[in-house]
């Protein structure tokens, strides 16, 4: 039936009715919260480009964990700050690390919180890459990279002269590119060995964010090996290389000292890949798998799920709610409204559980 008889503004008359014939909804049982903890007492520090995030000593956070937990959120993603970096990320995997001490903490207080660890090495490695970084020699190219870096330099005038800068920074990260690799298998170990220290603590899903192929399978097998059988492993199977991260870093100071991450985690550009990815970690032991960022990749999340049947989940990262804080801050959109509208945004493309800084205040309001 077609208009006049067909009008799809009458169920959009009333609040009532609008809510009545929704397709999708939120509730805070789909949320998970992420926090920072960090060593000290009684330390709460607010991260500069994410207002309301805080770097939480483990004190603070059982105090926030209550809190989340009061409004109906489901799970808590916890990250790491350490006080000491090394280049086999001892801070990860130590039995008093500082996301075992808080997971510990947190399971004794409120036990009916599950708990979620992140899996990654990049904020206990001095170097802050997700894996083990090995230097290796410097290739031929490097030569004939210096031969065009010197004749750059050598152009004078204008335009030239900004090409050849242009150049020269390509030169400069091409070289670098080519004078360390991530190992992967080698990182497989560190990143089981983690996995299994933070089930012994008392995490309840076990999140790796490494990007490392083949990490699920190493993972399973080693919390198979420990006697955690029964310990769920939610991978991030397709995290893209995005500069969406960027307060992340800060929250949890993890910025590489060096080059970028985009020879492990995902090109952007491609979607196949990220099917191939999911694939991949659930042909390995994946129990839940994730999407992330977000918003920028709904039509990933939209892929998936019609793919898919593992519980799916997708990470509003801290660049999209660093973007909707400062908007908001300025006056340009209305706060909550595009707080809400994100989130149903990215349940409608297919995500049944969020990871969201907003996962308190959009709790509060639903
Ligand atoms: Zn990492």
């Amino acid at each position: 039936m077609a208009f006049p008889v067909t009008r799809l503004r009458r169920l959009r008359r009333t609040a009532e009715l609008r809510n009545m014939v929704a397709e999708t909804r939120l509730t805070p049982d789909a949320f998970v919260y992420p926090m920072f903890v960090c060593p000290g007492e009684g330390v709460r520090k607010e991260v500069r480009s994410m207002p309301g995030v805080f770097n939480l000593s483990v004190d603070e956070a059982v105090k926030e964990a209550r809190e989340v937990h009061s409004l109906g959120v489901a799970s808590l993603i916890l990250f790491g700050l350490p006080d000491r970096k090394d280049e086999v990320a001892t801070g990860a995997w130590a039995q008093d690390g500082i996301v075992q001490q808080a997971t510990r903490a947190i399971k004794r207080e409120i036990p009916g919180l599950v708990l979620m660890g992140d899996v990654c090495l990049c904020e206990y490695m001095s170097h802050g890459h997700c894996g083990i970084v090995k230097a290796s020699h410097a290739p031929q190219s490097l030569g004939a990279a210096a031969r065009d870096a010197i004749t750059a330099v050598a152009v004078r005038d204008g335009d030239e002269r900004e090409k050849a800068i242009e150049k020269l920074a390509g030169i400069a990260s091409r070289a670098s590119e080519a004078s360390y690799e991530i190992v992967n298998d080698a990182s497989l170990e560190l990143l089981a060995r983690t996995s299994v220290s933070l089930a012994k603590a008392g995490i309840d899903i076990i999140a790796p964010s490494d990007m490392m192929d083949g990490r699920v399978g190493a993972i399973r097998r080693a919390l198979d090996e420990a006697g955690y059988t029964n310990t769920p492993i939610l991978s991030y199977a397709a995290k893209f290389a995005s500069g969406f991260y960027g307060p992340f870093r800060e929250a949890a100071d993890s910025a590489p000292q060096f080059g970028d991450r985009r020879s492990y985690q995902m090109d952007g550009a491609n979607i196949r890949e990220a099917m191939r990815e999911i694939e991949q970690d659930i042909e390995q032991g994946a129990d839940m798998i994730m999407v992330k960022p977000a918003m920028p990749y709904l039509d990933v999340i939209a892929a998936a799920r019609e793919r898919f049947d593992l519980p799916l989940a997708a990470y509003q990262v801290s660049g999209e709610y660093a973007m909707i804080e400062a908007a908001a801050r300025n006056g340009w959109i209305e706060r909550e409204r595009v707080m809400m509208e994100s989130l149903i945004s990215i349940r409608r493309a297919g995500a049944s559980v969020i990871l969201t800084y907003y996962a308190k205040e959009a709790a509060r309001l639903l």
